[in-house]
């Protein structure tokens, strides 16, 4: 029975079972992944925004490593991670020099959980399989595996030309579209085939195929599925600043994991000038969650607002609780088990306030215009107190740091 034909379900279960075979990502049924922007020479300022994305989320995270400086700072890096107590495999980045700065830096290979190659970027002509091999040739003596991980900004143009020439001898050639698509795919599975010939096991190899059109990115996914049975890492590259990437990120990876397509996840996001970098593991968590595949953080539902409600009374309750809960999750999760599935609603009036409110494990109905000015709360259905005043934020907080003590087990082994 072909991978196809045995549903998305029966795909992933598959795929999963590779990813966890090679050791990275573990068992999680789609892992989360990230990457640093500091100068990887510099180990402080590296070691520390791994350890900020790790603590936020991301289960795995990729480093750049571009220069001799950058190869050996790696296990460096990894030295002070570990003093923080911070264990996340690091996924190195390669291009154009990787096979002299891994053989010149071997612990840097060992540091790394995994090594991510670019086949358009390995090397120019006659060079590029030679170069290709020493890498695969230092994966293997490493036991590392590999992503090889196609950019449409940085195709093999080689391939490429041979893609289009074949193209312009059909009889009926495909449009420029298609082609880029067939090109992207080709390198991939070409490259794969040669790592796995020069001695690569085939459950070392992880596959990506980034472009920055949602419907590209949609169609060569597909395709790669459909023909092959290697885990692939999704991520919609220069998804962009602010909800552009947000939006484009989640469009793309929505559709493909709900396909049973997607392994490991990364939404590259563009910081603002002073951003959090750790908002592109917040985002990749909320689409997993939002899209019930896993579950990180308690979510809070919150109404949109309207001309019922005309103070920000609600929006400031609906934000301080999430953050609440974002703040305690670390600990909460360390000690209770299940907890990350509770579920929070803060309504703004009487009108979908209780209904809603009722559906949540913990949910609270503030007044709208002209309401009573009281606030009920309801706890798995039932209406338990009734808030009033200026302490309603902190003791809704109080309602559900107690709920968590009462109704999920501590952990045995905390
Ligand atoms: S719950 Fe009330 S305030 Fe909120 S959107 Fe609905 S009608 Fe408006």
């Amino acid at each position: 029975m072909s991978e196809m034909s045995r549903g998305p379900t029966a795909r992933r279960a598959s795929r999963l079972a590779m990813v966890a075979r090679v050791g990275v990502g573990g068992t999680a049924p789609v892992v989360i992944q990230s990457m640093t922007n500091t100068d990887t020479e510099d180990v402080f300022a590296t070691s520390t925004q791994v350890a900020q994305l790790a603590r936020a989320g991301s289960e795995l995270v990729r480093i750049t490593v571009n220069t001799r400086e950058a190869a050996a700072a790696v296990p460096k890096i990894r030295e002070r991670l570990a003093q923080l107590n911070v264990d996340v495999p690091l996924i190195g980045d390669f291009h154009f020099n990787g096979h002299k700065l891994l053989a010149e830096h071997p612990a840097c290979a060992e540091a790394l959980a995994k090594l991510r190659i670019n086949p358009g970027n390995v090397g120019k002509g006659a060079r590029r399989d030679e170069q290709f091999a020493q890498l695969i040739e230092i994966a293997c003596r490493f036991d590392k595996p590999i992503r090889i991980g196609v950019n449409w900004g940085s195709l093999d143009q080689a391939l490429l030309a041979r893609v289009m020439d074949e193209n312009a001898r059909r009889p009926q050639p495909k449009d420029a579209t298609e082609i880029m698509r067939e090109a992207m795919v080709t390198s991939a599975l070409e490259s794969a085939a040669q790592a796995e010939e020069l001695g690569l096991a085939g459950n070392r190899i992880v596959l990506s195929c980034k472009v920055s059109g949602v419907q590209d990115l949609i169609a060569i996914y597909r395709e790669l599925a459909a023909r092959c049975d290697y885990p692939l890492h999704l991520g919609l590259t220069e998804a962009g600043m602010g909800s552009k990437g947000i939006v484009a990120s989640t469009a793309a990876l929505g559709v493909l994991l709900q396909e049973g397509i997607g392994d490991t996840i990364r939404v590259s996001l563009t910081p603002e000038p002073g951003g959090d970098r750790t908002r592109e593991v917040i985002v990749a968590q909320e689409i997993l969650q939002t899209m019930g595949l896993r579950a990180f953080t308690p979510l809070v539902a919150a109404c949109p607002g309207c001309g019922r409600t005309t103070s920000t009374v609600f929006q400031e309750l609906a934000q301080d609780i999430q953050n609440h809960v974002r703040e305690r999750m670390p600990a909460w999760r360390l000690a209770r088990v299940g907890v990350e599935n509770m579920t929070l609603a803060v309504m703004g009036c009487v009108v979908n306030g209780p209904g809603e409110s009722k559906h949540a494990n913990i949910g609270i109905s503030l007044p709208g215009t002209g309401e009573d000015p009281v606030a009920p709360v309801y706890v798995d259905g039932e209406r338990v107190i009734t808030l009033r005043g200026d302490r309603i934020a902190a003791e809704f907080r109080l309602i559900v740091d107690d709920y968590v003590m009462k109704n999920y087990p501590e952990r045995q082994n905390h």
